[in-house]
């Protein structure tokens, strides 16, 4: 199947989403999916852009809400396999809060977030991943916070899928994507995307000198969460490949009562047709 789309994507030419873009397409295509099939969620931000590029069904949500919508779509129909995706900033500053709380409820989407450690589309402030002494444009005195470690916190928080990837390594960020679909509960995906219009620091180089692969780990197991925590505080979270799933909770949806059997979007809506316009009438 083709999950392209003849829109043209705005991004500055060299930004790492256009391999985070081309990833998902080649993994619902591997996975067998149709784009009926296949749901793109997005916040704002450069790469809250991607759900317009794609062949699928495609929701531009609000700034940090890409997770409350691709929750809701997927408690509606858990038939459709629901991928929400958008940058350091929209999941880490203004949406952490519900990332924190879908990874804990394990409800069975997969999240990418494209981490450039910069603000974007807003010409460059530091985002909650941007180093300490960080120098923009917008802070010309170096960013003051401790950069967040999202994928540690996502490990304490209960996630039962972690990994990371590159926008260079377009073989490994293919096969993570379609393991993170595949995984029963929430998988969470960072993918180090640079931005090359105003990151002149975390640039393609960089992220080469500095990633550590965890093929290159010797007996590194995937299953063990206390060494997921250790390798990414060793590697000050530069690991990238598959660190941690766990494959025996069951996702959201297979504890809730009343979810087990057929998906809301397909069930009758059990209500007259004059009844369910004298409902829409009282929200008008
Ligand atoms: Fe990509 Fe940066 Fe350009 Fe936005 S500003 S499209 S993140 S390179």
């Amino acid at each position: 199947k083709d999950f392209r789309n003849n829109v043209k994507p705005n991004w500055c030419p060299g930004c790492g989403d256009f391999s985070v873009q081309a990833s998902i397409q080649r993994a619902a295509a591997n996975l067998g999916l149709e784009p009926e099939q296949l749901a793109i969620v997005s916040g704002i931000g450069c790469s809250g852009r991607i759900s317009g590029y794609i062949n699928a069904y495609g929701f531009h949500g609000t700034h940090g809400r890409a997770l409350p919508i691709a929750q809701g779509l997927k408690m509606a129909n858990r038939d459709l396999t629901v991928v929400a995706a958008g940058g350091d900033g929209d999941g880490f500053a203004i949406g952490m809060g519900h990332t924190i709380h879908a990874i804990r409820r394990n409800i069975d989407i997969t999240y990418i977030v494209m981490d450039n450690q910069i603000y974007g589309l807003t010409k460059g402030q530091p985002s909650p991943r941007s180093a300490e002494g960080f120098k923009t444009k917008g802070a010309p005195h170096g960013a003051i916070e401790t950069a967040l470690a999202p994928l540690e916190l996502a490990l304490a928080a209960g996630a039962t899928f972690v990994a990371q990837s590159f926008s260079s390594n377009l073989k490994q960020l293919t096969s993570l994507i379609e393991q993170a679909i595949n995984h029963k509960g929430f998988a969470f995906l960072n993918v180090f995307s640079p931005c090359v219009t105003f990151n002149k620091i975390n640039t393609y180089d960089w992220f080469k000198q500095n990633i550590v692969e965890i093929d290159d780990i010797p007996d590194y197991d995937p299953s063990n969460r206390a060494m997921a925590m250790m390798k990414l505080m060793e590697t000050n979270g530069m690991l990238t490949g598959l660190i941690y799933q766990d494959t025996n909770k069951k996702s959201y949806a297979d504890m809730v009562t009343g979810f087990k059997e057929e998906p809301l979007a397909h069930q009758d809506l059990k209500i007259s047709e004059e009844d369910f316009d004298k409902l829409l009438a009282e929200f008008k």
